[in-house]
C-alpha cells in the first residue's frame, strides 16, 4: 500500500559529535526518534520509515565548490584537527574531526531522500529531521553549517523549472539559502527569526528583498527578542501564509529549527511547542507537496519535543499532553525531570508583547506595500 508521508532516518545521525562543550548536540536526533517510538508515531499506518542515504559528490556538486569539497574530504580522513578559516573550517563554530564528510553527506542526503519522496513517489509530505542547515555557503561552512542540504536538495527540481516556496521558522536568518536564491524567482524563501541587529547571522532585514529577477522573492520578517507565539503566528497567518498562497508552487519546504523556543540557550525568542504545531498543521493544511526540514534547537528535549509534535501534525493525529512514561524513564536516566510533551501556555511579559507588536505591525506594514503588490495580494492578507 502507498504510504502518503515519508520519515527520513538514520541511526548513524548521532554518530559524530561537535564535541562536549558545543551547544550543537547531536543525540537529539535520537531523542526525537525515541519519543515518536514512546507516542507510537514511528509504526503509523500512514507513513514509511526511509533510511537516508548519502548524497553524492555530483549532487553536491551542483551547489558546492569542488575546492571546499575536497578540502572537507581531506580533513575528514584526518584524525587531527585541522583549520582553514577560509572555508570557515576548524574553528569552534564548525570543528573538523575524522568521519565529518560522511556524517554530513548522509544528513545532506536525508533532503534529498525526502525531497525526492515527495516529488519522484508522490508522498504527500516528508520529514528530513537531519536536515536543515540553513548557514552553509557553496565553499565555506558557518553557524555549524557544513553543507547546504535545501539548496542541495532542490538542485534538480530547478533544472525542471519547477517552482519552490522556502519558509524558515529557525530563529536564526535563513542566511545561505536566502543568497543562493537571491536573484531568481523559481524559489520564494520567506524567514522569520530574531533581528539581527545585534544577532547571527547579522542579516535578514526587511529591506532585503532579492535582486534583479529575484526582487520581491526574497522576504524577511526579524523579531524583536522576546517575541512570543502570538507575535509568531501572525507573521506566518499575516505574511507567509498569503505569500505561499499567491505564488502556487510547485513544492513547499520549510525549516522547522526548534530554537525559536523560549528555553533555548542561544536565543531570546519566546515561542513554544504550540507555535510548532500552528505551523505544522498551516503547512499541512495548504494542501501542497511539504517537505519538512529540521534546524536549530539547542535544548536536546525541546526538540524532541516540538518535532514529534512536528511529525504528529503532518500524520493529523494528537500526541498525549504528558510524555508518554517510557520516555520519562530516558529522560530520568540522562538527568532529565521533565514530564510534559506539550509546553504550558506562554505569554511574554506586557511590555515585551507591546514592543514586539509595534515592530512586527511596522515590518508587516512594510511588506504589505513592497512585496503584496507583486502578487496582487490586497492588506490583509487576501489574494
Ligand atoms: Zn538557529
Amino acid at each position: 500500500m502507498h504510504k502518503d508521508l515519508a520519515l527520513i532516518y538514520s541511526r548513524c545521525f548521532d554518530t559524530y559529535s561537535y564535541g562536549i562543550f558545543h551547544p550543537m548536540k547531536v543525540e537529539r536526533y535520537r531523542l526525537t526518534y525515541d519519543l515518536m517510538q514512546a507516542c507510537g508515531l514511528t509504526q503509523h499506518t500512514k507513513a514509511e520509515m526511509v533510511e537516508a542515504v548519502p548524497a553524492t559528490r555530483e549532487e553536491l556538486l551542483k551547489f558546492h565548490r569542488s575546492d571546499y569539497l575536497d578540502i572537507l574530504e581531506h580533513y575528514s580522513r584526518d584524525d587531527n584537527s585541522c583549520a582553514n578559516f577560509k572555508y570557515g573550517l576548524g574553528d569552534i563554530e564548525n570543528p573538523v574531526f575524522g568521519g565529518l564528510y560522511e556524517w554530513i553527506s548522509l544528513m545532506c542526503g536525508g533532503t534529498v531522500t525526502a525531497v525526492s519522496e515527495v516529488v519522484q513517489h508522490g508522498r504527500r509530505a516528508a520529514f528530513s529531521m537531519a536536515g536543515g542547515w540553513h548557514h552553509s555557503f557553496p565553499a565555506r561552512a558557518s553557524g555549524f553549517c557544513y553543507l547546504n542540504d535545501v539548496v542541495v536538495a532542490l538542485q534538480p527540481l530547478l533544472e525542471q523549472g519547477k517552482r519552490i516556496v522556502y519558509v524558515d521558522l529557525d530563529a536564526h536568518h535563513g542566511d545561505g539559502v536566502q543568497e543562493a536564491f537571491y536573484t531568481t524567482d523559481q524559489v520564494l524563501t520567506i524567514s522569520i527569526h530574531e533581528c539581527g541587529k545585534d544577532f547571527y547571522p547579522y542579516s535578514g532585514f526587511v529591506r532585503e528583498s532579492g535582486e534583479g529577477r529575484g526582487y520581491g522573492y526574497s522576504v524577511n520578517i526579524p523579531l524583536v527578542p522576546h517575541s512570543d507565539d502570538l507575535i509568531l503566528e501572525q507573521a506566518l497567518q499575516r505574511i507567509v501564509l498569503p505569500l505561499i498562497k499567491a505564488y502556487k508552487p510547485d513544492l513547499l519546504i520549510t525549516q522547522m529549527g526548534a530554537d525559536f523556543m523560549r528555553t533555548d540557550p542561544l536565543t531570546r525568542l519566546e515561542g513554544t511547542t504550540a507555535f510548532m504545531e500552528y505551523a505544522a498543521r498551516c503547512f499541512m493544511a495548504t494542501g501542497l507537496p511539504w517537505v519538512a526540514v529540521g534546524g536549530g534547537g539547542y535544548d536536546s528535549i525541546n526538540v524532541a519535543r516540538a518535532w514529534t509534535m512536528l511529525w504528529a501534525a503532518m500524520l493529523e493525529v494528537e500526541v498525549p499532553y504528558v510524555l508518554p512514561p517510557g520516555f520519562q524513564t530516558i529522560l530520568r536516566g540522562l538527568g532529565v525531570d521533565q514530564t510534559l510533551l506539550h509546553d504550558p501556555p506562554h505569554l511574554a511579559n506586557p511590555d515585551d508583547f507591546a514592543r514586539a507588536q509595534k515592530a512586527l505591525d511596522e515590518n508587516v506594514a512594510f511588506l504589505e506595500r513592497r512585496i503584496f503588490p507583486l502578487y496582487h495580494i490586497r492588506p490583509g492578507g487576501m489574494a
